[in-house]
């Protein structure tokens, strides 16, 4: 499908767009079960980056399913797809030189493994949001778990769908013993450190 197609470089790229923005590109990866706090401490992380001076992107799950994705469901071949997209657009966007933040539970390691490995060395920091389910399911922000519960989601992570934790990720947080703000600064101390941030 893609014999006759050739990659364009192009004179402008990511290490100049880089430069400009005084800040080396990447993904943050969020993961865990619905309610760790993917989209509350992405959202705060990304005020925060913003604060900063920095430029980012956040893809969270239920947007990206309300449009691109919006032909995809719950069945495993269907998360499949709808990380592999989110891992593609990703890339674009860690090419247009932006910091991107991704909020999906995204529950293969297969899936995750995928995406960081389409990315460069250093582009891909996963940060499991480690939490226990009893934690999500008394949170239980959009009420999902309770209708899984009553049997009117079927596949729901952690309940009849399983959850892989990854096995080695750039940073564990558990959110239920940090306040959002302290998850916040773990994050910007750990892309300060590891140079994703030019200060000055
Ligand atoms: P997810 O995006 O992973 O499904 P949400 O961010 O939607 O999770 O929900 C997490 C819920 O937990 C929110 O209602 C949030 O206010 C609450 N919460 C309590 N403490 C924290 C914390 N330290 N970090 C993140 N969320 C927290």
């Amino acid at each position: 499908m893609t014999e006759n197609v050739t990659w364009q470089p192009h004179k402008i790229g990511k290490p100049e767009r880089s430069r400009r923005n005084r800040q080396n590109p990447c993904v943050l990866w969020f993961t865990g079960l619905s309610g760790s706090g993917k989209s509350t401490i992405s959202d705060a992380l990304e005020v925060r980056l913003h604060d900063m001076g920095f430029l980012s992107y956040l893809l969270d799950g239920d947007n990206v399913r309300h449009g691109l994705n919006k032909d995809l469901g719950f069945s495993d071949a269907d998360r499949v797809e709808n990380i592999r997209r989110i891992a593609e657009v990703s890339k674009l966007f860690v090419d247009a030189g932006l910091i991107v933040l991704t909020a999906f539970i995204s529950p293969f390691r297969a899936d995750r493994d995928a995406a960081r490995a389409i990315m460069g060395v250093g582009e891909f920091v996963e940060i499991h949001l480690d939490v226990p389910i009893e934690v999500c399911e008394s949170r239980d922000p959009k009420g999902l778990y309770r209708k899984a519960r009553a049997g009117e989601i079927r596949n729901f992570t952690g309940i009849d769908s399983p959850y892989e934790p990854p096995v080695a990720p750039e940073l564990r947080i558990d959110t239920s013993r940090h306040d959002p703000q302290a998850c916040v600064q773990q994050i910007v101390d750990y892309l300060s450190a590891h140079g994703y941030l030019v200060q000055g």
